[in-house]
């Protein structure tokens, strides 16, 4: 596998399609750099021990808008993975059209070995070390791994708190602004917008390449919150979705000629839910036939002759050791980074239309500009309304990526890197 650091392996990526395409390297090399990037302990009361966690945050770029990205528990968190998923949030916003900058942040630590109290203890103690650094028009974060609208209202209750303390004139709706993804004063219709952005693209990209979704067979890797809403949207809009799976494995059906039955995903979803994992949830929906319901691993998944993968769970999933195994003509990367640079280089080269992150699953963040700027003006917007919306933005950064990469020749990751960079270096 690719072993290089994200960010490196993110800043070498760009620095080569600026020399290609003649960009400023030194506007180049200024961009890349994160502004700031803070470190700080947080120091929690576990029992008789004081135990003390590392939090970040990486402001990477507010040339397009305040600071903008995700916060992550996870034992993996540090400052390398901080400043690579930071640049992403840069160029994502950039595509997407949405005025903000980028950034990331999280807390390293294992959330499963901590009580519900203590989460929300060491959640409350990383906004307090943070505080000056965010603020709606300054840093605005938002969920990511392991983090959900519970953990954002309890940053966001512990940010107004301090906010009054310091005087702070601002209103209250413009106080919450300064979180997105949040429980209370959130946004209808964030909870799907990643995966109804991602079937938005997938659509437009069908039309494209002259793809008829009822011909049109897919294997979705992950089946949370984006690969669930994505499954369950794709096959709504008629796609066959013949394939899921989740951390444990995943499942597939074929009739006597071997040929991909469509799942039910709303009841493979009930059964998920019921539980626990998708193991044996091909049953779902009708008598269980054992000859056709299949097990497979989460790499067999990768290895389906199905027309289109979407990785949806983790990053570098698709890397050097399986890339000559892949069998699609199509990747949507639904999750961060789940195609490394050198396996995107093979399959590219081979013809596999690759549709990068920072377009697919850029409805996430597009849905938070919406919940931001809903907060700024004290307005609440209907579920229809917000989708409406997104679908707008993400045809509109479809077609400007897929046009450069038709008139520069070039795969829609560059074209989506250029398309971001032409807005931030302008
Ligand atoms: P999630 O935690 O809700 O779901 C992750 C899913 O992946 C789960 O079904 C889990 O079982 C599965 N999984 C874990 N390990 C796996 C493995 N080894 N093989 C197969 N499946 C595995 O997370 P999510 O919010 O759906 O995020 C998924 C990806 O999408 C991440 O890369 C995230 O950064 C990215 N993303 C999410 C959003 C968002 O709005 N949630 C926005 C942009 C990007």
């Amino acid at each position: 596998m690719d072993q290089q650091s994200v960010y490196q392996k993110s800043r070498e990526e760009i620095l080569e399609i600026g020399k290609k395409y003649n960009l400023s390297q030194n506007a180049l090399e200024e961009f890349l750099e994160p502004d700031r990037i803070v470190e700080v302990k947080i120091p929690i009361k576990l029992g008789s021990e004081t135990v003390t966690f590392r939090g970040y945050r990486s402001q990477h770029s507010n040339i397009l808008g305040p600071y903008k990205g995700g916060l992550r528990f996870h034992p993996k968190v540090n400052e390398d993975e901080v400043m690579g998923l930071s640049l992403w949030m840069s160029l994502k916003t950039a595509v997407v059209g949405v005025p903000f900058g980028g950034a990331k942040g999280g807390i390293s630590l294992d959330p499963k070995a901590l009580s519900e109290k203590q989460l929300e203890e060491i959640s409350r103690e990383y906004v307090r070390r943070v505080y000056d650094i965010l603020g709606p028009q300054k840093d605005v974060p938002a969920p990511d791994v392991n983090t959900n609208p519970k953990i954002i209202d309890w940053m966001i209750d512990e940010y107004i708190k301090l906010a009054r303390k310091d005087g702070i004139k601002k209103s209250l709706n413009e106080l919450y602004a300064t979180f997105t993804g949040k429980g209370k004063n959130g946004l209808s219709g964030r909870t799907e917008a990643t995966g109804f952005g991602g079937v938005v693209v997938l659509k437009e990209l069908a039309k494209k390449l002259n793809l008829d979704p009822k011909n049109t067979t897919l294997a979705v890797m992950g089946f949370g919150n984006v690969g669930y809403y994505f499954a369950d949207l794709a096959s709504k809009a008629g796609f066959k979705v013949v394939a899921v799976s989740d951390s444990k494995g995943g499942i597939i059906k074929r009739d006597s000629k071997k040929t991909f039955i469509p799942l039910d995903i709303p009841l493979v979803y009930e059964c998920k839910m019921e539980k626990g994992s998708l193991n044996g949830c091909y049953c779902a929906g009708g008598v269980c036939d054992t000859r056709g319901g299949q097990l497979i691993t989460n790499e067999e998944l990768l290895m389906l002759p199905v027309d289109i993968l979407i990785p949806a769970a983790l990053e570098d999933v698709i890397n050097e050791n399986n890339m000559q195994n892949i069998k699609a003509k199509v990747i949507v990367e639904m999750a961060n980074g789940p195609v490394t640079p050198k396996a995107h280089h093979y399959l590219s080269e081979k013809g596999v239309v690759i549709v990068p992150d920072i377009l697919a699953n850029s409805g996430g963040v597009a849905a938070s500009f919406i919940e931001w700027e809903q907060n700024i003006q004290n307005k609440t917007y209907k579920k229809d309304v917000v989708l409406k919306r997104l679908e707008k933005l993400m045809v509109k950064a479809f077609e400007s990526v897929w046009n450069t990469a038709k008139s520069k020749k070039t795969n829609l990751k560059e074209a989506s890197y250029l398309v971001a960079l032409k807005k931030i270096l302008k």
